[in-house]
């Protein structure tokens, strides 16, 4: 495990995050209840349409459903009975009973059931954005890391039994590839099993299978890899990718399980080649979990200076004076109408070291004096302090777009 920025400098992101204003709580909203500021919801919104974006590419379709259910959902999919206390209570309405989920598996479950399927429509990638809730203790909660309300990147695949491996596979392949665009880097990753006690659906055979399934995977993806009794899903065993924090302390962040239980208990089928009814498999995969951890991590891995693409400001356009303000302006409306998120910083915001300094979690500081202006010209200055020769305001901003879609952690060179 490498030794990342936010562990040299012992980043706290609940500090960190009230310091650059990205989110924050309040003890009238409640402990566990963060709300996002501007900045914390940009950096959301990018994190969050790299998600989609890669699972549309992926062959995924997204999906919407409500954040409650009647409590029948959750009997039948076996979180009452296995995962009750980590579930809000019931909330009475005309005589039914509903309850805050606790996952999304069972409204996809439903949904997936809703409509008859042929073996030809297989895999069926069903992904969501979602809310989900865990009636954490108040004592436990801090930042975004322990929340009562988590917005979860899920997905449910739904397939053969011929094809669970190679969606499993590629699954732990889209979350590779998003953390590398993340700039961050698993802690470990881990096979975790079913232990000792009655938190575990009783099917033996089907674990067995599950768990096969899951060591060939992790075994064909060439990592290496532990295993753990007792941390695995009520219904079935998962690669968890873990994380770790400046202190060393480590999470789930994304994961990747097998379910033969649920498909069962909600009465999945599609129709075969055959003519005949066939139980399909249920693969639940996140490639950056909760959108709450995954931004508490990023916060204390970079310690606030994300890569350009989740950066909530991407550029900081400085006019030495204010005959240059308005040469400045138009640059930034330029970013702006091109995606890009520009802002100026004049000189009511001091001398132009200060309003460097002021900046140096921005990834490209354009300084615009007198020449520059004149010529159409920017002089670049990196965030890890390197300074570019002047060079056309239009090319900069050219490049820094290609960075940003390729989703690049480099801020210059290692992308020519
Ligand atoms: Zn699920």
């Amino acid at each position: 495990m490498s030794i990342d920025k936010g562990a040299e400098k012992g980043v706290d992101h609940r500090r960190l995050g009230r310091e650059l204003e990205l989110f924050d709580t309040d003890p009238l909203i409640g402990a566990g209840l963060p709300y996002w500021l501007p900045d914390g919801a940009v950096v959301r919104h990018a994190l969050e349409e790299y998600v989609r974006e890669a699972e549309r590419r992926a062959g995924y379709r997204h999906v919407y459903s409500p954040v409650l259910g009647k409590r029948e959902l959750y009997e039948i999919s076996g979180h009452w009975a296995h995962y009750q206390d980590d579930m809000f209570p019931p909330m009475d309405v005309g005589g039914e009973q509903f309850v805050l989920r606790p996952s999304l598996c069972p409204h996809h479950a439903v949904m997936f059931r809703s409509r008859a399927h042929s073996y030809r429509e297989l895999p069926l990638r069903m992904a969501e954005l979602g809310g989900m809730f865990r009636s954490e203790m108040s004592g436990v909660l801090g930042g975004l890391t322990r929340v009562r309300a988590i917005g979860l990147n899920d997905a449910h695949v739904f397939c053969t039994l011929d094809q669970v491996a190679e969606e499993a596979a590629a699954a732990l392949r889209l979350i590779r590839e998003a953390y590398a665009a993340m700039g961050i880097e698993a802690a470990r990753y881990r096979l975790s099993l079913a232990g000792p006690g009655g938190k575990y659906v009783d099917a033996p055979e089907k674990w067995a299978r599950a768990t096969a399934l899951l060591r060939e995977v992790l075994d064909a993806s060439g990592l290496a890899y532990e295993e753990a009794e007792g941390e695995a899903a009520f219904y079935g065993p998962k690669i968890d990718v873990q994380v770790a924090d400046p202190a060393g302390r480590e999470s789930t962040l994304s994961t990747v399980q097998i379910d033969f239980h649920q498909p069962e208990q909600f009465d999945l089928h599609y129709i075969g080649a055959d003519g005949a009814k066939h139980r399909p498999v249920m693969v639940h995969r996140s490639v950056v979990g909760s959108v709450e951890r995954a931004v508490a991590h990023l916060v204390e891995h970079h310690a606030g200076a994300f890569p350009a693409w989740l950066a909530p400001v991407q550029l900081a356009v400085l006019p030495v004076s204010d005959a240059e303000y308005e040469a400045a302006a138009g640059l930034a409306a330029r970013c702006a109408e091109l995606g890009l998120r520009a802002e100026v910083v004049g000189p009511h915001h001091g001398t132009l070291g200060a309003r460097i300094r002021a900046s140096r979690l921005v990834p490209y500081q354009l300084v615009i004096g007198a020449k520059e202006a004149a010529d159409g010209q920017v002089a670049v200055r990196l965030r890890d302090g390197r300074r570019l020769d002047p060079m056309p305001a239009a090319e900069l901003v050219e490049r820094v777009r290609g960075l940003v879609a390729a989703h690049a952690t480099a801020l210059w060179d290692d992308l020519a």
